[in-house]
């Protein structure tokens, strides 16, 4: 009888210790995802989510890439898949009677996250014009635009720069410069392009290449490759603007 007693409390015993393991390891298990600090510590972050990071710190240096004169029926493709491969967004700056036929382009343009702008209709000098056909050039490209996208543009570079207080008080637009030009259309020559941008480009740079020629679209990729692995972070026109 004892020795029954004694099996059964020697059981009883077993069954606490199990009981009391498991409730300890709940604790712990508890205590673990409420401290931030052992998860984080648990689990090493990503690049991605260490470069997330790093763009979030202040003092990031910020660039825009932007191009003019497109979109071109080959290279515009080209340059949108290199982009898309990457994780950056550019903006582009669109001449209407080159979207006649490339809308598909535009479409995947606006559909990658791109902005899109106004570079007018025949990449006419604006200021050289009366005041009235500048205008329309700019609205009849700004129609195309939204016809493909469903947006109209806000942002209008002009050819040439050419830019005047006139055009100013008449366009309800934001018209965008740029302040790094590495002559991408006049060389023609991929290794200038990178080599010039490589020396002058700063935090605040807007680069200004054209996506109708091939060495430019290259030297785009590989500007790209190289400033993030100089922690550049890429922005659009409108991000820049407002920063
Ligand atoms: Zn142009």
């Amino acid at each position: 009888m004892n020795r029954r007693r004694w099996f059964v409390g020697k059981k009883m015993a077993a069954w606490c210790c199990v009981l009391l393991l498991v409730l300890l390891a709940a604790d712990l298990y508890a205590n673990r995802l409420a401290d931030p600090d052992i998860i984080s510590a648990a689990g090493e972050p990503s690049a991605a989510e260490r470069a997330a990071a790093k763009q979030t710190e202040a003092g990031t240096k910020t660039v825009a890439l932007t191009f003019d004169d497109g979109p071109h029926p080959v290279w515009t493709p080209k340059l949108l898949d290199g982009l898309r491969k990457r994780h950056v967004h550019a903006s582009f700056f669109l001449i209407g009677q080159n979207i006649d036929g490339n809308e598909e382009i535009v479409r995947q343009m606006y559909k990658d996250g791109h902005l899109i702008g106004n570079h007018s209709q025949s990449h006419m000098q604006l200021t050289a014009e009366h005041a009235e056909d500048a205008c329309a050039q700019i609205r009849r490209t700004n129609e195309k635009i939204k016809a493909v996208t469903g947006h109209e543009p806000d942002y209008v570079r002009p050819p040439f720069g050419s830019w005047s207080d006139e055009l100013e008080e008449l366009v309800p637009m934001t018209a965008v410069l740029w302040n790094l030009d590495p002559l991408d259309w006049k060389s023609q020559d991929r290794a200038s392009v990178v080599a010039y941008v490589k020396s002058h480009v700063e935090d605040g740079s807007i680069i200004l290449l054209h996506d109708v020629y091939e060495p430019s679209v290259e030297a785009a990729l590989e500007i790209v490759d190289m400033l993030l692995a100089e922690d550049y972070n890429f922005v659009t026109v409108d991000e820049m603007l407002i920063e």
